[in-house]
């Protein structure tokens, strides 16, 4: 909504994931309240000491391709399903439909990914059968 504004000031620049804060990129992932949490919940596990919710290191940490090719898949696969389903849920509470609470939205994206890897061990790649074990 920080781009939007931009082309028109009559526009509600706020985050609809919070209500607390202005929507920027930077802060629909992974400042906001709500997004922060979701991310943490999904990659906190695998980073470890290395976890931010900080975008431009978010963006080097799955842009490093010294880690092992499991690690590298799940933390780029969270971070496109983490994107995908905040950007939705995103647009439904800006639209007007009632809001997922974060502890179901979290469950919702985490069940999503075990899919992905459930079905990387049955019918993916060989390198990344061992994804859903790690
Ligand atoms: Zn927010």
């Amino acid at each position: 909504m920080d781009r939007v504004s931009r082309w028109t000031n009559r526009v509600d620049q706020g985050c609809v994931l919070c209500n607390s804060s202005l929507e920027s990129r930077d802060h629909l992932f992974f400042d906001c309240s709500y997004s922060s949490e979701v991310w943490e919940y999904l990659t906190k596990g695998i980073l470890k000491r290395s976890y931010s919710p900080k975008w431009i290191e978010v963006k080097k940490i799955v842009s490093n391709n010294t880690v092992a090719v499991e690690k590298g898949f799940c933390l780029r696969y969270a971070m496109q399903s983490a994107i995908h389903a905040l950007w939705r849920e995103r647009n439904k509470s800006r639209h007007g439909e009632p809001h997922t609470q974060v502890q179901v939205f979290k469950k919702i994206v985490e069940k999503s990914i075990r899919n992905k890897l459930s079905l990387n061990r049955k019918n993916g790649p060989k390198k990344f059968k061992g994804t859903l074990s790690f």
